[in-house]
């Protein structure tokens, strides 16, 4: 079903001369990890190791892969262009290629004139096929290019949306090619444009505007509960691709300058429990931007994104509610 594309991979080894190499992969690949790095071993002779932890995104590579190896190859996302990186780490998007006109012919009752298209790294060679199929059935489909945290025309990450906001005052509608609801739900909060989307894995044409509801309720609600805050914690994550110390330190002038109290923290990964320690009436996280949207209800204090926290300090109004975004 995937191609790791071991080929490159070894290529890549050899060049670089790694010895030893840490292996990276998500948690929907790491059932593979195993077989990639026996089949590393036998084509480059080098020794694999296999890095346990959660992986997110590029954003969170290894950074101290050198202490245990030459080398390491991240599995299943594209690198981030602006994020600054070791030359010793690769990183190898999986495509896939899936039969996708059954779902467009699905979906063509839904679909508006003007269609922005925005999908994920392993599906992004899919979009060509998909903007000649609408254009043969009368649809005019646009591809946006993001900013430099995105390597690929139509992709998005769940911090970066931009390749949809450099196309979404010309379309009527916004179409994700992929699975999962983490990435259309960013858009439908973002953008005042419905959101539908093509599922090729569950083989369904599906709507998220229910769910965007329900995690809107869940923003009020949490901006609400955080009004009377007196002390924040500003997270700061330490990953690679998602520490924001300059934000946070701005978040912190803010809460001061409206007579609150504020604590940076840092953390490599945010969890409620290590926050336990701390006096706080609520937390505003300054890493990846979907940990307070997806993460909130594990947390007993409010958690909110940047800008939500600038809707408690009354330096936006409600009707100026943000996505928070990382951008490159
Ligand atoms: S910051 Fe979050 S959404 Fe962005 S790439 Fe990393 S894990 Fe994904």
């Amino acid at each position: 079903m995937y191609d790791f594309r071991l080929e490159e991979v070894a290529a890549w080894i050899d060049k670089v001369g790694a010895r030893t190499v840490a292996v990276q992969m998500p948690e929907g690949l790491k059932t593979h990890a195993q077989d990639v790095s026996h089949e590393i071993e036998a084509r480059t002779g080098a020794s694999c190791l296999i890095i346990g932890d959660p992986c997110y995104g590029a954003c969170d590579y290894a950074v101290r892969f050198r202490e245990f190896a030459d080398a390491l190859v991240q599995f299943g996302h594209a690198d981030i262009p602006s994020m600054t990186c070791d030359d010793r780490v690769l990183f190898v998007e999986i495509f896939m290629d899936v039969a996708i006109e059954g779902l467009l012919e699905q979906a063509l009752p839904k679909l508006k004139d003007r269609i922005g298209l925005l999908t994920t790294v392993q599906h992004v060679r899919t979009l060509s096929r998909v903007k000649e199929w609408l254009g043969s059935h009368g649809k005019e489909a646009l591809i946006g290019r993001g900013d430099p945290r995105i390597r690929f025309e139509g992709q998005v990450l769940g911090c970066n949306i931009t390749s949809v906001t450099s196309i979404a005052d010309r379309v009527d509608q916004l179409l994700y090619v992929g699975s999962g609801d983490f990435h259309p739900l960013s858009v439908a909060i973002e953008f005042d444009l419905p959101v539908l989307i093509i599922d090729p894995l569950m083989n369904e044409v599906r709507e998220i505007g229910e769910l965007k509801d329900k995690i809107m309720r869940q923003r009020f609600a949490a901006i609400a509960r955080a009004a009377e805050a007196r002390r924040f914690l500003v997270l700061v994550s330490t990953k690679a691709g998602q520490m924001r110390m300059g934000l946070a330190q701005e978040l912190k002038r803010k809460a001061e300058a409206h007579g609150r109290s504020a604590e940076i923290v840092l953390l490599e990964e945010l969890h409620p429990d290590r926050l336990l320690p701390y006096r706080a009436d609520a937390y505003v996280s300054t890493a990846c931007p979907r940990v307070a949207i997806d993460d909130n209800l594990r947390y007993k204090k409010p958690i909110l994104t940047p800008p939500e926290m600038e809707i408690v300090l009354g330096e936006r109004q409600w009707s100026e509610y943000r996505m928070d975004m990382i951008l490159g």
